[in-house]
C-alpha cells in the first residue's frame, strides 16, 4: 500500500495495526469503505456486511499475508435477553483440559493446533543461528508470522465449532468469572495463553450464546476447586498437581476440573433460582460486536 498525502499511517517497527475510532456515514460500499482522512479505499469484500449492525470502527492490520481492514459493527438494537432454559451445563477453564464440563467431559485443544506450535517453536529456535537482520533472517521471519497467522485462525476457527457444539449440549451456560490477564501471568501462563482460552470464555462463548439465544452467565470463581460438588463442604486448597478430586467428608471422587465445572454449575443454578445477576450478564452483551476481516487492496 502506498502512501497518500499526509494522512496515511505510518507502520513503525512495532506497529502492527492502526485504529480509526470513528467512522464516517454511509462508510460501506459495495468493495470499498471510506474512512476518515482516507477517503475510499478499496478492499477484497469476501463477505457481505452483516445486516442490523452498525460500523463502528476500524483498523489496519499488517500480517504476514498483506494488509487487512478490520472492521468491528455494533448491534443496532440491544439483544434480547435470553430466557433461561431448562438443561444447564457448569464450565471450567481447565489447566490439563481446554475446557471441563459438568458431565465428566474433558475437552482438549485438537493436535493439528499442538503440532502447529511445536512447528513454530522449531522455526524459532532456528532463528536463534541466523544473522540478524540478513536476508535468511528475514525470510524465516516472514515464514514465522504466516504460520502466526495460520496458527491463530486454525485457533479461531476450532472456538467457534466448540462453542457451538456447547451450545448444542444445553440451554444455560455458566463460566466462571476469572480474570485471564492475571490468571495467565501464573503458572498457567504457557498453555492458557497458548489455547487462548480467555477470548474463547469472554468474547466467542457468549456471542455465539447470544446469537443461539443460550442464557449465558458467569459466577464467581472463589473456590471452585476447594469445594465439593456433591456435598458443598470446603475441602481445602489443592496443589496444582492434585488432578483427582476426593471429599473427605462423603467421599466423592471425580477429576479435579470436572468437579469444579460441578460446581460452577451449582452456583448459577442458585443464581438463576434466586434473582439472576442481571448485571454480571448484560456487562457480556451490551457490547454485542462483530469483527470482519477484509483484505486490502493495494492502491494503483
Ligand atoms: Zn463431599
Amino acid at each position: 500500500m502506498k502512501s497518500k498525502g499526509y494522512g496515511f499511517p505510518r507502520f513503525k517497527k512495532q506497529m502492527k495495526s492502526f485504529v480509526f475510532p470513528a467512522m464516517l456515514k454511509n462508510c460501506l460500499a459495495k468493495d470499498k469503505v471510506k474512512l476518515p482522512q482516507l477517503g475510499w479505499l478499496k478492499i477484497k469484500q469476501s463477505r457481505d456486511y452483516p445486516t442490523g449492525f452498525e460500523a463502528r470502527l476500524a483498523r489496519i492490520v499488517k500480517k504476514a499475508t498483506g494488509y487487512y481492514l478490520m472492521i468491528a459493527f455494533q448491534s443496532l438494537e440491544s439483544c434480547p435477553d435470553a430466557p433461561v432454559g431448562k438443561i444447564s451445563l457448569g464450565l471450567d477453564a481447565g489447566i490439563e483440559s481446554f475446557v471441563a464440563t459438568d458431565r465428566g467431559e474433558l475437552i482438549k485443544a485438537p493436535k493439528f493446533l499442538l503440532q502447529a506450535q511445536s512447528k513454530l517453536k522449531l522455526l524459532q529456535r532456528r532463528l536463534k543461528h541466523k544473522t540478524k537482520g540478513s536476508k535468511n533472517w528475514l525470510k524465516l521471519q516472514n515464514k514465522i508470522a504466516k504460520l502466526h497467522e495460520k496458527v491463530a485462525n486454525t485457533r479461531r476457527d476450532w472456538h467457534f465449532k466448540l462453542a457451538n457444539y456447547l451450545c448444542d449440549l444445553t440451554n444455560n451456560i455458566f463460566v466462571e468469572d476469572i480474570n485471564f490477564i492475571s490468571w495467565s501471568r501464573g503458572i498457567v501462563r504457557k498453555q492458557s495463553l497458548d489455547s487462548g482460552i480467555g477470548q474463547f470464555i469472554n468474547e466467542i462463548l457468549p456471542y455465539i450464546c447470544g446469537k443461539r439465544s443460550k442464557f449465558y452467565l458467569k459466577v464467581n470463581k472463589n473456590g471452585t476447586s476447594q469445594e465439593c460438588s456433591n456435598c458443598g463442604s470446603y475441602t481445602g486448597k489443592k496443589q496444582l498437581n492434585e488432578r483427582v478430586h476426593n471429599c473427605q467428608y462423603c467421599s466423592y471422587t471425580a477429576p479435579r476440573d470436572v468437579v469444579s465445572a460441578e460446581v460452577i454449575k451449582n452456583r448459577g443454578l442458585i443464581a438463576v433460582g434466586h434473582t439472576v445477576n442481571q448485571n454480571a450478564y448484560r456487562d457480556v452483551l451490551t457490547g454485542f460486536i462483530q469483527s470482519n476481516l477484509f483484505e486490502l487492496v493495494k492502491c494503483p
